[in-house]
């Protein structure tokens, strides 16, 4: 049996059906995208009892695949009030996998003021009160020890920071990766949605599960092996991101003149290098940390570390270039230790490391606190911990302080922060901020990769030809990876590998027993946003939601490119 679990947080109840027909073809992003276009009310309150929350394993989870472990988190979005699939690493998807479980569904609101702790294992699904410790302010890293201590040391943990319990707009839902340091499903809110219905934590266990059944054992492994064959190919997935992890790029969009500085005000500074990829792995290996590490099982890219502190004790993992550029560069912090104190803060509260480092720069702007200056950032990110009046604004997210303080020059587009690539000086990527429906999000469509990396071929970053196919493609072929369990940087080497894209299909087909082709891939990939597009366009949105702000209007130096597509160009990417 493929388990549907569907918990019910007003009766304390759930039931453990067979997967619904209409979503057995569906897994990760396709099948949270499509529950909530189907059973989430569009015009629902977030935190209201009609908004449900899903998470979903990906079509390759829980197999030998390289890369297959990553999670899909779906439901109507606090922050932009559209359609949200969230992507995390971790161990939680795996297992989910492997007890048979296609996804799980937490619906209703509890009428009582208790929090919840609900453990989901061969044995179905149990409730207990969340242990008093762990609210109110423990953070995320304690959390997960104390229900690892209870539930035991191998279970998977989804949780809620105070960030989720104060049902703040950045909230995110954290998971324990191997090793029971912190991944996140970041972005959109998604912790103040697990917060309305009183879930503090999900703990799964799988032991005595059935497993992940296979059709076609040799055919799988062959695919499975040519698959990992391109991870370990090409340049990007074995070289840049093991050595360097994400952080890589700051140097390399600094160079591009892209990357974002002063709240947007210039594409280029003079300290990148202080806090980019190169200069964190030195410091990593001088203090004895890990500077390549995986966030699953079965990860071969492994671009996440451990960053220690000056003492040499571990700070953070999952150090990503676009929370180091948004405090580092947007916020005009030069200090990288600064920086990972502050992920660390993010991680242990439970808030979206993007959003509110653009909140921070937001704050920067609005005179809050001074350009660059390290330790009043930690002092105002210290707040959200606290619960102060500024410390809930800030939790909320850029919009939020953008609208508090009466700003204009406010990065957001559907009210999610822009994140770490200049859309003047990378204008592929701007046409997916615009127009995924997701809120200004890269991962939905990373023309990055062909306008700045070349990888997929070449569109020039700094013109507009060609950049409306790009972003519609890349959109369309991650809507679909993104259902497949698989980290979205397998994208580098499977748009350059042909038979790297050829033996993921492979996978799929040996282990269902299918017989898909590239264009049903393509397919799918249309399927899903057009259910979310259908979601948001439900919920109220139109296409003046697909703009960016108007200050990009201004040239972005050095190369002083300005935002620079007409509403006809803009609303003709995702017009298939
Ligand atoms: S490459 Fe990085 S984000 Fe992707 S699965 Fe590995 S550690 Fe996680």
């Amino acid at each position: 049996m493929i388990k549907f679990i569907r918990v019910d947080m007003s009766s304390k109840s759930a039931k453990t059906e067979e997967c619904p027909a209409q979503y057995a073809g569906l897994a990760g992003r396709g099948l949270t995208s499509l529950f909530v276009a189907g059973e989430v009310k569009p015009t629902c309150h977030p935190l209201g009892k009609n908004n449900k929350l899903i998470f979903a394993p990906g079509f390759l989870s829980g197999t030998t695949a390289a890369n297959s472990g990553r999670l899909s988190c779906g439901a109507k979005s606090p922050l932009t009030g559209g359609i949200k699939e969230s992507n995390t690493g971790g161990t939680f998807s795996q297992k989910m996998a492997k007890l048979g479980i296609k996804a799980v569904v937490f619906e209703g609101l509890p009428a009582d003021d208790k929090y919840y702790v609900i453990k989901i294992d061969a044995d179905g699904v149990s409730f207990d009160e969340a242990p008093a410790e762990t609210l109110g302010g423990m953070g995320n890293y304690d959390v997960v020890k104390v229900l690892q201590a209870k539930y035991g040391a191998d279970v998977g943990v989804a949780v809620i920071g105070v960030a989720g319990e104060m049902k703040l707009t950045g909230a995110n839902i954290s998971f324990a990766d191997p090793d029971g340091n912190i991944r996140s499903a970041g972005r959109g809110g998604l912790g103040a949605v697990m917060g309305s219905k009183k879930i503090k934590a999900v703990v799964i266990d799988d032991a005595g599960g059935p497993g992940v059944t296979i059709a076609d054992q040799e055919t799988f492994k062959g695919a499975a092996k040519r698959f990992a064959k391109a991870l370990t190919t090409h340049p990007v997935t074995s070289q840049g991101l093991p050595q360097y992890g994400t952080n890589v790029l700051v140097n390399i969009l600094n160079e591009a003149g892209g990357l974002p500085t002063k709240n947007f005000r210039s594409g280029r500074n003079a300290w990148a290098n202080n806090i980019g990829g190169e200069t964190m792995a030195a410091t990593i290996k001088e203090r004895g940390g890990k500077t390549t590490h995986g966030c699953h099982k079965g990860c071969i890219i492994r671009c996440s570390q451990h960053y220690m502190d000056k003492d040499g004790k571990y700070l953070t993992s999952g150090f990503e270039y676009e929370t180091i550029w948004a405090l580092g560069a947007d916020a005009a912090i030069d200090d990288l230790d600064a920086i990972a104190h502050a992920d660390r803060e993010f991680d242990e509260v439970g808030v979206d490391s993007i959003e509110t480092s653009v909140a921070v720069s937001v704050a920067m702007e609005a005179g809050i606190i001074p350009w660059g200056d390290a330790k009043a950032a930690l002092d105002l990110i210290g707040q959200i911990r606290k619960g102060t009046p500024l410390g809930r604004i800030l939790g909320s997210g850029a919009g939020a302080v953008g609208q508090m303080y009466g700003l204009t020059r406010v990065p957001v587009v559907k009210n999610q922060a822009i994140p770490a690539y200049d859309p003047r000086a990378v204008k592929g990527v701007g046409l997916t901020y615009a127009t995924t429906p997701m809120g200004a999000d890269h991962t939905a469509g990373y023309a990055v990769a062909t306008n700045i990396l070349r990888v997929g071929g070449f569109v020039d970053p700094l013109k507009k030809e060609g950049q409306v196919e790009l972003s519609r493609n890349l959109q369309i072929a991650t809507a679909a990876v993104d259902s497949t369990g698989m980290c979205l940087f397998i994208a580098f080497a499977i748009l350059d590998i042909p038979d790297g894209f050829n033996a993921l299909v492979d996978m799929i087909n040996a282990q269902y027993g299918l017989s898909l082709t590239a264009d049903d891939v393509t397919e799918l990939g249309k399927t899903i946003i057009r259910a979310e597009l259908d979601f948001n366009r439900r919920a109220g949105f139109t296409k003046a939601d697909d703009r960016l702000p108007e200050f990009f209007e201004e040239p972005c130096p050095p190369h002083n490119t300005t935002w620079d597509f007409t509403d006809e160009e803009i609303d003709s990417v995702l017009n298939f």
